[in-house]
């Protein structure tokens, strides 16, 4: 097999039909063939009837493996599945809604083919068509990140990229239960090399991101690859201990020089506040660690399946 494509699919009755036959379109002349994995996460909609349906009429023309999970367990983890059951020479994820032409895929496979110094095309969007709240967002989150995570995230980029297998295999060498894919593309290292592209319009439905659940990914992605904020508890501390040693002396030297008589009260009042606050806040950051730790620990599996789908004779059907 030359190349796996990878597409996760949340509420996409309408599109995964006119992605395959895209990818048909696409991919026909491609020597080695190619399969495409489909991974159903938790649709509320008909999706999964309509990919095994799909799997009727397509199955001689096409090598499929549809993965159906027991419920929603978010991008992350169908990339995750994904990539398990991926066998090519080379690995692509894409959308199901077809915003990330097929035909672009075909160009990255030319590329990895002609320079094999590169492991990894990763396409960025040069160009987004978003509000000004939202790119200022993700201008500061960047900004953030690079500054203090091990790794480097490439503003722009998406999932959408082409792997050689060495890649894939790293990739899955990575089992965390918390998975922040741009964190982990970037983590596993290899010659990346990024090529802009132009996102088409989604062919039908509605996005499933909301500033919410952004926020919420991104917060998750930057507490993955940083133990930054858990420092910033030692250097308060440091701080403030050496803040209070230098008043401490001037009240002794004010108390035994001039005799002044410190009237306290409210500094005090604001003094307690102010370190009981940060203490909690400090508490606070720890709790976000130790709840991962706890999560992590438990081992759980990252997806469950209960439906499987696939040319081959697959022994992980439920
Ligand atoms: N997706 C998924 N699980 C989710 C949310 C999204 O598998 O919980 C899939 C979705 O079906 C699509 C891809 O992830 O193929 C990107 O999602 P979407 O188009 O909603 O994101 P956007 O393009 O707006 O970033
Ligand atoms: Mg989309």
């Amino acid at each position: 097999m030359t190349l796996s494509l990878i597409v996760p699919c949340y509420n996409e009755e309408k599109n995964v039909e006119p992605l395959l036959c895209a990818c048909r379109e696409a991919f026909s002349g491609l020597p080695g063939g190619f399969e495409m994995i489909f991974v159903n996460d938790g649709s509320r909609d008909n999706t999964w009837g309509v990919l095994s349906d799909l799997f009727d009429r397509y199955k001689d023309s096409v090598s499929l493996k549809l993965l159906n999970f027991s419920r929603n367990f978010g991008k992350e983890a169908a990339m995750f599945a994904g990539l398990k059951h991926a066998s090519g020479t080379y690995t692509a994820i894409l959308d199901a809604d077809l915003q990330q032409d097929p035909a672009l895929v075909a160009n990255m496979v030319d590329f990895l083919e002609k320079n094999p110094a590169y492991d990894v095309v990763a396409a960025y969007q040069e160009e987004r068509i978003e509000g000004r709240m939202m790119s200022w967002y993700k201008k500061i989150f960047y900004k953030l990140v690079n500054r203090v995570c091990e790794v480097e995230f490439y503003a722009g980029a998406s999932d959408f990229r082409t792997m050689r297998r060495s890649v894939v295999d790293a990739i899955l060498k990575m089992p965390e239960y918390h998975r922040f894919s741009k964190g982990i593309f970037s983590w596993v290292g290899f010659e990346t090399y990024y090529m802009p592209y132009v996102a088409n319009k989604r062919n039908a439905g509605k996005s499933a991101w909301t500033f919410k659940k952004l926020f919420k990914y991104a917060f998750e992605g930057f507490l993955s690859f940083t133990t930054f904020p858990l420092k910033i508890a030692s250097v308060l501390g440091i701080l403030s201990s050496l803040g209070s040693l230098i008043y401490l002396l001037i009240v002794v030297i004010q108390k035994l020089c001039f005799g002044i008589e410190i009237p306290g009260y409210a500094t005090v009042v604001a003094l307690i506040l102010l370190l009981g606050g940060l203490q909690l806040v400090i508490l606070g950051v720890i709790g976000e660690y130790l709840a991962r730790v706890y999560i992590e620990g438990k081992h759980r599996p990252i997806y469950l399946l209960k439906g499987y789908l696939g040319n081959d004779t697959e022994d992980e059907a439920p």
